[in-house]
């Protein structure tokens, strides 16, 4: 249980991690506070944005689709391993998921496989979009990888958590496949060797 950082407390902490982090617009300001609540945060998600081209998957994830508003996660992970920041609070990226693997995010344990929509995500996950087709070809450049690696350990660091912390898309939500290309288990033992 933990309150989500502040803006410029979620900014200092990437960079201190050794990002290269871009600033989006009024990023700080732009959510979705107003449709829900944002925190406790619990933990950090992992996305593909199933997109091509970095300028227009940040603009993506800033505004969003018509059906589905911005921001779509608070960080964008490009294929050059920048972070471009388009939105603080919550934000449209986990979507309904199941309480058994919020329970075990929680408790840092092993996580159950994911089976209900029955719990709030948006309020309870950073979240970060990373720009790949998704179609299991599109590589996944070591640059990228690294900052996926760095940007949740950045997040862990702070709160105190463990990789465990760190979970995909597709371990959240049922039907999800996001992140595909890389494993989270490998992900998070990449995230456990940086934050010894
Ligand atoms: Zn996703």
């Amino acid at each position: 249980m933990a309150s989500p950082m502040s803006a410029s407390g979620f900014l200092k902490a990437l960079r201190a991690e050794g990002l290269t982090v871009v600033e989006v617009g009024d990023w700080r300001n732009h959510n979705r506070n107003h449709k829900g609540p944002w925190g406790p945060v619990h933990g950090v998600m992992i996305h593909h944005t199933v997109t091509k081209g970095s300028a227009r998957t940040v603009e993506i994830c800033r505004d969003g689709y018509a059906d589905l508003p911005g921001p779509l996660c608070h960080g964008v992970i490009t294929k050059d391993g920048r972070v471009h920041l388009v939105g603080y609070g919550r934000a449209n990226h986990a979507g309904l998921g199941d309480d058994d693997v919020l329970r075990a995010v929680i408790a840092e344990k092993a996580l159950p496989s994911d089976n209900e929509k029955n719990t709030d995500g948006n309020r309870h996950f950073y979240g970060f979009e990373c720009e790949n087709l998704g179609d299991g070809q599109d590589p996944w450049p070591a640059a990228q990888l690294e900052a996926i690696e760095r940007a949740a350990a950045a997040v862990c660091r702070h709160h105190g958590w463990t990789e465990r912390s760190v979970i995909g898309h597709l371990e959240w939500q049922p039907g999800k496949v996001d992140p595909r290309g890389f494993t989270m288990t490998a992900m998070r033992t990449r995230i456990r060797d940086r934050l010894k």
